[in-house]
């Protein structure tokens, strides 16, 4: 990086940072802004600062949103007595492009991960249960990845859950085991909720 003028070892050092980023990428992606036009590199710095000051958690189901309840949460046409638990928010993405479910959702920021040191307590389980507690939910889908993570995840809800009287379901096994929800089809995915089972 001594190569560098400072400002430029600067911006190759930020995006080398980010996930999926090596230092061949980072140099790539600050050498393309710095032959770029300068509004190319301002509008980006401006949606970076833009979104991370407009978006945060629902207070409800912790998916990303710039309004507090989001949008799912506070859309009355949606069926509030199922909730479909989800690893992260773009699990939600891929769930709605199916256009079939029309419950709830519940984002737990990521799954029990004992080698990682993740346990219930780093997950948003007790916003989870909280929303229980009124009775008006009859069915928890657990829609975790097919990993091993994933099932570990789905078995604690369950044995959490089951106790209150709730119905607590698992997406079927269309899904290639150890893959992610967010990159499977629509067909696939549409067929792994309507194959659900008792859990
Ligand atoms: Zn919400």
């Amino acid at each position: 990086m001594l190569y560098y003028a400072e400002p430029v070892a600067r911006l190759i050092d930020q995006f080398g940072k980010l996930p999926g980023i090596g230092p061949k990428t980072a140099q790539r992606l600050a050498f393309y802004l710095l032959n770029s036009e300068p509004g190319e590199s301002r509008e980006l710095a401006e949606a970076i600062i833009n979104a991370r000051e407009k978006i945060r958690y629902c207070s409800i189901c912790t998916n990303l949103t710039d309004k507090d309840p989001c949008g799912v949460c506070s859309d009355s046409s949606r069926n509030r007595g199922i909730i479909c638990v989800v690893e992260e928010p773009r699990d939600v993405v891929a769930i709605e492009k199916t256009k079939d479910f029309k419950g709830l959702y519940h984002v737990l920021q990521g799954t029990i991960s004992p080698m990682e040191g993740i346990g219930p307590d780093e997950l948003k389980v007790k916003e989870l249960l909280a929303r229980l507690q009124d009775k008006s939910v009859q069915e928890i889908i657990v829609a975790t990845n097919p990993t091993v993570e994933g099932e570990a995840t789905a078995m604690y809800l369950a044995r959490l859950i089951k106790p209150l009287g709730i119905k607590v379901t698992r997406i079927a096994h269309g899904l290639p085991v150890g893959g992610d929800l967010e990159y499977a089809d629509e067909v696939t995915l549409s067929k792994a909720f309507e194959g659900r089972r008792e859990i």
